[in-house]
């Protein structure tokens, strides 16, 4: 079945789910979007108040900066696609409860095996730890591409974190000028199987890693 088609089943499972107390609070879910042939996602961490109104990702403050950022690298929220780790919006905009994590993260495991991007750009330390590694230092890994075995991230500041410290802002852009030169080298394909169990990945000429 093609990618758009495995995608709108996948959102139609994630609108009836009630895995988590969220699936009761929020107003919409917040599935994701963009273009399923893309070679690039950008993970962000959850739902807030505008996203959570109408159902899209990154539609309020950070997401006006993210669509600029993805300007300026010559890129746009259609040629991409956006994505959360939470599904629903947590009240209050708290951060996201572990356990919340766990019922949610199949979702997005599910939505990256479909769209098997070449790169997964976390946008801050929650989709960086969900994804990655549960001690990874934001502070040290942003900007630089990880190629595990079956995957590669880079990971980015959190776009409402450079809200908040304009220091942040200069670093995210350069971030996103080096995402853009990434793009532009060859990048090895991986094949996405992401496994939502414990069990140990190996990164490429790096340490045994916790994955999952
Ligand atoms: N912040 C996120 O992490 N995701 C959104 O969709 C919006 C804001």
């Amino acid at each position: 079945m093609e990618k758009k088609k495995r995608l709108e089943e996948l959102k139609r499972k994630v609108e009836d789910c009630r895995d988590c107390p969220l699936g009761r609070s929020r107003k919409y879910p917040v599935f994701g979007e963009g273009d399923a042939e893309s070679k690039v996602i950008f993970i962000g961490e959850a739902p807030g108040y505008y996203e959570d109104q109408i159902g899209m990702p990154f539609v309020g403050r950070a997401g006006r900066l993210l669509d600029n950022l993805l300007a300026e690298i010559g890129l746009s929220r259609k040629s991409v696609y956006i994505a959360n780790v939470l599904k629903c919006r947590p009240p209050g905009n708290r951060d996201p409860l572990p356990e919340e994590i766990d019922a949610c993260k199949p979702y997005l495991m599910e939505q990256l095996k479909i769209i098997q991007p070449l790169i997964i750009c976390t946008l801050g330390r929650f989709a960086l730890v969900s994804i990655y590694d549960k001690s990874a230092s934001i502070t040290a890994l942003h900007g630089k591409l990880i190629q595990m075995e079956k995957f590669n991230i880079f990971p980015l500041y959190h776009p409402a974190a450079a809200l908040h410290q304009p220091m942040l802002l200069d670093s995210i852009k350069e971030d996103f000028a080096k995402l853009k030169e990434q793009l532009a080298k060859p990048i090895p394909e991986i094949k996405v199987d992401l496994r939502i169990n414990k069990t140990p990945e190996k990164e490429v000429g790096q340490k045994q890693m916790k994955l999952f």
